[in-house]
Order: structure tokens, then sequence, then C-alpha cells
């Protein structure tokens, strides 16, 4: 249809702008034909004029016709001109008086009066030739007057030839045109002009008489219709030519949307499908010709793009470590569940899996054992997973797994198996590396509706796991708010870092066993001014959390190290004790900043204790040891704080550049009264001194328990015996009071060594 359309416009313009054309070109030719056979009737009339001239003049000579009109015979007139007349063919010849008044004329003269052959000479008077037409009746006559002198002018010789139907047909057969001789009231124009007669159309000329008074003219015409006969033929043979061309073009059309447009829609309407995002259905063209060829590279393409469709969709959707479904997929099966469970009545539950100690698994064996530990942990839970369980990977160690009908205790013993499948650990080569799953369980409809809250929900009740050092936590109802207060003071840290609502206090530390102060440890403290006062507990896990811990810090670094300075200034020289996390242990400046802060406040770096737990270490080894290295190289002391809590045997430390060690305050406070945590705390103080480290023993309440600690060879204590946390001015104070005291009984010792021995 497209292609007809035009070729048929086009066709038609042609048509008749052909038409038009010749249509002009055989008018012009009419008019040209009229104005030529007007100037072929102009040369006959004047031929015929001069013929008359001629004859006239003969007669005029004659010279018995000079002396009838001088004697005024008028019948020797008459014979002279009937005779003359005769010869020369006239059809009229005239005597006319000066006055023009007929004298004698030929037999047909009498039609007239006298006096009407006035016209045919010049004015009365005048001796000129002249040449007229004269109208008698019906008839015409072409006329032409000559004075007759004998010698004096007597009177004019008129001749006239009638213009009758054989000069008619004469001037016919001349010009080939219709010819017609007709008077008018009005002179005619000499231009070619058209009327309408009977409905047909003419075109006319009139060519005037020469001299004719009574507006005599010949009138040439031509039919429109006839001049138009051989185009009208020519016109007829163009239409059918046109329509068969049309009909041509229609066929041809036909043929070209069969074999050219179709296989094109075809390609279009698969190009459409595709930019919809359906690669489904292959283009059906299966010719020989380039449309062929077109259509399998076409399909070659829409195979590839689906291909690729497919692969980015699955990566969008898949964890690349594990090829579970990753975050946004589980969070949509989840919802999906939900959707299933409330129509048929029963639950779902989700279980937030976070492998623990994974950092030190990638920077011991590297990230990419890291990516196998976690890859075989999934294939194990894969293995293990019942019709209809979903588990996606949703962090770098994280994992959820969704178990529809399943209701809280079921969960429990679902987290349960999985918690003994992933402890059973995997072997990477030939080592066998151990799992610590936490897993927090969260279950609809009870712990929320949708899939954003049910996955938060388990999240919270798995790092409640964590803090609270168990396997499988359920979530609580009010948890939330938890996390909600949590996250406040984060945002809130940065803040509160500017201002003195983050403070400082310090707890003296005394040596052993002359109970003389030794230093102090740094413990910070927050007065926030909505959620009131703050321990390091409610602040410090959020803090490591957000990473915001490494600001803190260097908080309590700078401070420290100041006070240090103003005590020093005050007579008191003390140590100071700051504890670090695990962040700040992969904050490579710190050294960098440790070493300025030192430097500006002039404190001798030996001044400086930074307390690390063991997990605190252990959770980079590699990077921590490095850094460590770093601040021992300065000069600054390593202690390891709340030693026997965490998961290290001194044989782990023995790679850490450390000075110290602190017993955890758990074992200390009830070494009296326990004889295995006392068992615990003299070993570790045996095994410590042979590893050349000085032993803290933090949480002494006691006396006894100091002088325990002092006959075991602890080198110094801290605890609420000697003094609770106090800010820097009453740490002064307490200073000044203090009186040392000496908590061992040498003699005592001596004597028990010397029993062993
Ligand atoms: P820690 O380093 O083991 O500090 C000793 C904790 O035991 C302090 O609790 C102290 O007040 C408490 N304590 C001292 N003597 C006794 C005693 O005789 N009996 C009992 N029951 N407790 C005693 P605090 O100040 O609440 O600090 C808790 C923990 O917060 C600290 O344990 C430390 O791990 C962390 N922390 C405190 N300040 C900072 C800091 O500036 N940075 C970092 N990263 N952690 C800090
Ligand atoms: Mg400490
Ligand atoms: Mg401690």
């Amino acid at each position: 249809m497209l292609t007809i359309v035009p070729l048929a416009m086009a066709q038609l313009v042609t048509l008749f702008a052909v038409m038009q054309t010749v249509e002009n070109d055989v008018e012009n030719r009419a008019r040209n034909s009229l104005a030529i056979g007007g100037n072929v009737i102009e040369e006959y009339l004047a031929t015929r004029g001069r013929q008359l001239r001629a004859s006239v003049e003969v007669l005029a000579a004659d010279f018995g016709l000079k002396q009838a009109a001088a004697t005024s015979d008028s019948i020797t007139m008459r014979s002279v001109l009937d005779n003359h007349s005769l010869r020369v063919g006239a059809d009229l010849a005239l005597f006319l008086n000066l006055e023009g008044l007929a004298v004698a004329g030929t037999t047909n003269t009498t039609a007239l009066s006298t006096s009407g052959y006035s016209r045919l000479i010049d004015t009365p008077g005048s001796s000129n030739s002249t040449q007229s037409t004269l109208v008698v009746g019906e008839d015409i006559y072409q006329t032409f007057a000559v004075p007759l002198n004998a010698p004096v002018q007597i009177g004019w010789v008129v001749l006239g030839f009638r213009v009758d139907d054989s000069v008619i047909e004469s001037m016919s057969a001349l010009t080939g045109l219709e010819v017609s001789v007709s008077t008018s009231s009005s002179p005619a124009s000499r231009s070619v002009y058209t009327i309408e007669n009977s409905g047909a159309e003419w075109l006319r000329l009139s060519v005037p008489f020469v001299g004719s008074v009574d507006n005599v003219s010949v009138i040439l015409q031509r039919s429109m219709q006839e001049a138009m006969l051989p185009y009208v033929q020519a016109r007829r043979g163009l239409i059918i030519f046109g329509v068969i061309l049309l009909v041509f073009v229609a066929i041809a059309a036909a043929y070209v949307s069969g074999t050219i447009a179709r296989p094109v829609r075809i390609l279009t309407d698969a190009a459409g499908r595709m930019i919809s995002g359906n690669y489904d259905n292959a283009v059906d063209v299966s010719s020989d010709d380039e449309f062929g060829n077109l259509a399998a590279s076409f399909n070659a393409m829409r195979t590839a793009i689906s291909d690729r469709a497919q692969r980015i969709t699955h990566q969008a959707l898949h964890d690349p470590v594990t090829d579970l479904p990753n975050r946004s997929n589980i969070s949509r099966c989840l919802q999906t569940e939900i959707i299933r469970a409330k129509d048929s009545n029963t639950n779902v539950s989700v279980l937030s899996i976070r492998l623990q100690r994974m950092n030190s698994i990638a920077s011991t064996l590297g990230y990419n054992a890291s990516d196998e530990v976690i890859t075989l942990a999934a294939k194990h839970m894969e293995a293990n997973l019942s019709p209809g369980e979903i588990l996606g990977h949703v962090g770098t160690y994280e994992f959820v797994l969704i178990i529809p009908e399943c209701d809280q205790s079921n969960a429990v013993a679902s987290a349960e198996r999985i918690g003994s499948i992933l402890g059973a650990g995997v072997t990477l080569g030939r080592i066998n590396i151990t799992l610590h799953p936490q897993i927090g369980i969260a279950g609809f409809p009870q712990h929320g509706d949708n899939a954003a809250d049910l996955l938060r929900n388990a999240s919270i009740a798995r790092s409640e796991a964590e803090t609270r050092q168990e396997h499988v936590v359920v979530y609580q109802q009010g948890r939330q708010e938890h996390y909600v207060r949590q996250l406040r003071i984060v945002n809130d840290l940065r803040g509160a870092l500017q201002s003195d609502e983050i403070f400082i206090n310090f707890q003296p530390k005394i040596s052993l066993p002359d109970g003389e102060f030794c230093g102090a440890e740094a413990l910070v403290r927050w007065n926030h001014p909505e959620l009131g006062f703050l321990s390091p507990d409610d602040f410090i896990p959020a803090a490591e959390e957000a990473g915001t811990i490494v600001h803190l810090t260097r908080h309590v670094l700078a401070r420290s190290i100041r006070y240090c300075r103003e005590w020093q200034e005050q007579g008191i020289t003390s140590r100071v004790s700051v504890n670090l996390s695990a962040r700040d242990l992969q904050d490579e400046y710190l050294p960098y900043f440790v070493l300025q802060e030192l430097k500006e406040q002039n404190v001798p770096a030996h001044r400086l204790t930074l307390e690390i737990t063991e997990n605190t270490v252990m959770e980079n080894i590699n990077h921590a040891i490095s850094i460590l290295e770093c601040l021992r190289d300065i000069g600054v002391k390593i202690s390891i704080d709340d030693f026997g809590t965490g998961h290290s045997s001194l044989a782990q430390l023995k790679n850490i550049p450390l000075h110290e060690l602190k017993i955890d305050k758990s074992f200390i406070m009830n070494m009296l009264d326990d004889e295995q945590n006392a068992a615990i705390v003299l070993t570790t103080i045996q095994l410590a001194h042979h590893m050349g480290l000085h032993v803290v023993a933090e949480g002494v309440e006691d006396e006894d328990t100091l002088r325990r600690l002092s006959e075991a060879g602890c080198e110094q204590a801290q605890g609420y015996f000697l003094s609770k946390p106090l800010s820097s001015d009453e740490m002064l104070s307490w200073c000044r009071k203090h009186k040392p005291k000496n908590y061992r009984n040498r003699r005592l010792e001596k004597r028990a060594f010397a029993k062993k021995a």
C-alpha cells in the first residue's frame, strides 16, 4: 500500500501535466492557425484590392467613358461600365459625380438610391483612390473608387467584386478554416478570441476589409472540439497507458510486499517484541535471500541477548560467590511466602545465619580461601534443605534461610540442625576449618507481617546471639527499640565527641607488692543529654559496628595523653592505659597518630599502654600484629586485656608483641571462693612470667585478693578495692591521699618456695 499510493499519485500528476501541456499546445496551435489564416485572408483581400484598383484604373482611363461622362451620356456610360465589368469580372461598376451621387452604373446598382454610394469615395472633393466595401441587401461588395479626370476630375469610377460563396469558399480553402463574412456595428479587433456556441467552444478571428465603412470583416473560426480531436485520442491513450501502468504497479507492489515487505514486517515485529523484553519467539523467515540471512542473524542475536539478559537477571538476583539468592531475591521470596502463609493461615520462619571469625580466616588464608569456605558452608546447608526451604546469601558471611509452614519450636530445631551441620566445619584442602555460626530467628506472623520486618528482626536476634555469645536466639518483641536506641547512639556519637558529653574517668592501678600508685586505665563515659548516663558497654559495641569507634579511640587517646602530661606537671608521674577495639587495629595510621600526640604533649612513649582483647587481635591477626609492632617500636606498651575470656591460648599469643597480660575480672573477683578460678589465675601468672610478660589483675574488690595476687607474683592490680574510676582531678587527689602498703610477706613466700623445691 505504501508503495502503490505514491506511485499512483506520481502517475496521476504526470498524466495531468502531460495532458495540460498537450491541451495548451493544441490551443496554441489552433490560435496560430487562426493568426496565420488571418494573415492569408489579409493578403487575399489585398490582392483582390490590387486587382480591383488595376481594373478600375483601366476603366477610368477609358476615353469613351470620359467622353460619355463629360457629356452626361448615361446610356453610353452604362454600356461602357457593363462591358468593362464583364471584361474584368467585376460585379459592380459605377460612375459617381463629384458629390458622390451615382450617375450611371451596371444594372444591379439600382438597388441603392443614387446618394447611397457616396460612402465609397473619400470625402467629396478629394481625388484619392479609395478602397471600401458596400453592403447591398445580403450582398457585400469589395469596392475600389478612383477619380475620373477629363482632364479635370469630373467624378469617380467605382468597381466592386461581390464577396459571394465562392469567395468565401476560396478563403476557406486557402486557410483551412471556417470562413464567413459579417458586418457589425463596431470595428473588429485583430486578435483571436474564444466564443461559446451551442455548448461548443470556438476560436475566432475577425479580419476587417480595408476601408470598410460598414465594419465588414471576414470571420475565421475554428472549433476547439475539432482542434482537440487528436489530443482527445492521445489523452485516451495516455489514460489507458496510465491505468495499465497502475495495474502493473499494483501487481509489482503486491509482489514487493510479499517478497520484501513481509519479511521486513516480521523482523520489525520481532524487534518490537525484543524491545519489550520478550525473547521467546524466533523470527520465521526461511528464504534463501538476504532476508533469510538477516533473519538468521537476528535469531542469533535474539538468542545471545536472551542468554545475556538471563545471565544479568540471574546475576542481579544471586550472590556471585555461592550462586544462592541474594538479599533482594530472598526478600522477594520471603514476601511471596508470607502472602502464601496468610492465605493458608500458616507460619513462616526466617533464620539469619552468620559465620563468626571469618575475618581471621580471610586474613590468615586469604580471601579466596574465605570465599571457598563460604561456598562449602553454603553447599553443606543446601544439601540438608527440606523441600520448600529457601537458602540465600545476603552478606559476606551472612545467610538467610526461609522455612515455610514452620512455627517457632520447629524453627529452633532447624537452627540447631544448621548449627550442627556448620559446626562440623568444612575441609579446605587438608585443613578442617571449624565454623562458628550464630543464628537469629524471626517468624511470621508473631514478629512481623512483611519481608523487611522479618529479615530485620531475624538479624537483630542474630546480633543478640553474637552479643550473648549464644548459638541460637529467637527474636523478642521490643528488641527493635533497643536497636533503634543503638542507632541513635551511633548517630549522636560524632557530635558528642565535639562536646563535653563524652569524658574520661581514670581507674588507678597500683604496683605489687609495694602498693605504689603506678598508673591508671582510661575508661570512657558519655553523659547523653536525652538518654542519660551511658556506660561504655552501651555505646562501644554500637560504635564498633558503625566504625565510629576509630574516632572515639583517637579522642580518648589524645585526651589521656594530655592528662598524662598534666599529671606530670602536677608532680605525679603515671602511666596511662587506653583500650583499643578490633577496628583500631585495622587503622594503619594509628601508630602515627599516637606518635604525634605523644610528641605534642611531650609524654614518653613507655608511659602509654594500649589494651587489646584476645578476640580483637584474632579478628585480623596479621594486620593487627603489624600495627602492634609499629606501636611497640614507638615504645608504647601493649597489654592483653580480659585475658581468659577469649578463645586464644597463651601459645597463640606468642607472636604478638606484648608486654603485659591483664587477667579478666571474672577470674579475680571470686578467686578466693573458687578454687578453679584461683588455679587459673595462678597458672596464668606463672605462664605469663615464662613469656616475659607483666601481669595485671583487674576487678580486685578486697584486700585478701590483693594479697593473694601479690603473693602469686602479680605485678599490678586494679579494682574497686583500690578505687572506682574517677575524674582526672579526683584521681589526682586520690593519688595524693594514697598510702602505699606492702601486700606481700616475702618471708612467707620464700618459705613456700623452699618447701616446693
Ligand atoms: P575493661 O577494659 O576491662 O575495663 C575494666 C572494666 O571493669 C571497667 O568497666 C571498670 O569500671 C570495671 N571494673 C574495674 N574494677 C572493677 C571491680 O573491682 N569490680 C567490677 N565489677 N568492675 C570493675 P567499664 O568502665 O564499664 O568499662 C567496660 C569496658 O568498656 C572496658 O573493659 C573496656 O573494654 C571498654 N571500654 C571502656 N573505655 C573504653 C575506651 O575508651 N575504648 C574502648 N575501645 N573500650 C573501652
Ligand atoms: Mg581495659
Ligand atoms: Mg578488662
